[in-house]
């Protein structure tokens, strides 16, 4: 059906949409025509669209989103993060359409430290870097040369950035690895996002809500606000007081083999008690809106589209990646 839609040529207003990226590759014939928001998912096309896309030179690059399935306190869906970086993704995919495919998410990324709550899926670290070595060997084995993992979550961060130089250096392609987050200067959020404004003014007092920014606050609940409202929950912090949740003791002895690692490598428990962090996420969410969201949706993807596009010059000029100092 999205080919029909796509041959019937409709004229529409992706041009608008695409207005502030970089991209020459998202070339002014492309752009002028209707583009499925779903079409850039690999999965979504045939083997027979895929292959011609390839061997016709439209397809330059692959966007690989990783996520993880994890407590995101008691208004969001446990995909947040998966749904997050797959978002991003796409919206990039379309600033550079046709020439960046989306590859299928990965939904589970490394949270042990998150075990506590419950709802949490964790992989081990190996069983992570493995996946995503998995899926990134499949499209360098079809010919994409350029390939950019977009990770939606912090934990997932160290295990890709620790393997990410040893399989460019096997497989040969311009690959890399991006946490959308680390699009967010603080002081640009402080601009538009009442959280950052306390924190740059000062006014977060305690170390618990100096460090609750991000995961579950402010950030994500916007997002999802903007792009999946039906992953949001409304809430209270009444109801919140009420549920009278601890998650610094009393869990099994099975949590607590999954905590103790975590400890050991340097995640801040016991640095920042986890209740009074857990309390004050629930209190940064409450700033969130759809129009933050919208916001901060637009930031993340000309970051990400920004690193495609460099990474594809790259690759189309034979330079070194990433690109010396
Ligand atoms: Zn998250």
């Amino acid at each position: 059906m999205n080919d029909s839609i796509t041959r019937r040529g409709w004229i529409a207003s992706l041009r608008g949409a695409l207005a502030g990226a970089s991209a020459g590759w998202a070339g002014a014939a492309q752009a002028q025509r209707y583009v499925h928001p779903r079409r850039v998912f690999l999965g979504e096309n045939t083997r027979k669209e895929f292959r011609e896309a390839l061997e016709q030179g439209r397809i330059k690059a692959a966007i690989i989103p990783t996520g993880s399935t994890e407590q995101h306190n008691e208004h969001l869906a446990l995909d947040c993060d998966a749904t997050c970086a797959t978002l991003i993704s796409q919206q990039a995919a379309l600033r550079l359409y046709p020439a960046v495919t989306v590859g299928t998410a990965c939904p589970l990324g490394y949270a042990p430290y998150h075990m506590a709550r419950k709802g949490t899926i964790t992989l081990r670290k190996q069983t992570f870097q493995a996946y995503v070595y998995d899926v990134i060997h499949s499209l360098a084995t079809h010919g994409v040369r350029t390939i950019l993992v977009v990770n939606g979550h912090f934990g997932n961060h160290t295990p890709l950035a620790e393997s990410i130089p040893e399989w460019r250096k096997e497989l040969g392609i311009t690959l890399d690895t991006e946490t959308y987050l680390s699009a967010y200067r603080d002081d640009e959020l402080a601009g538009f996002l009442t959280s950052y404004r306390l924190l740059k003014e000062g006014k977060l007092d305690t170390i618990a809500r100096r460090t609750a920014m991000t995961h579950a606050s402010e950030v994500e609940t916007s997002i999802l606000m903007a792009a999946h409202p039906g992953r949001v929950r409304a809430f209270t912090m009444e109801e919140y007081d009420r549920a009278a949740q601890n998650f610094e003791s009393g869990y099994s002895p099975a949590v607590a083999r999954y905590l103790e690692p975590c400890t050991r490598e340097g995640w801040p428990k016991g640095a920042n008690p986890e209740n009074a962090r857990d309390r004050a996420r629930q209190e940064q969410a409450l700033y969130a809106t759809k129009e933050k969201g919208e916001r901060l949706i637009e930031i993340a993807t000309r970051y990400i589209a920004g690193k495609v596009e460099k990474m594809m010059e790259a690759t189309e000029k034979g330079a070194p990646w990433p690109p010396a100092a």
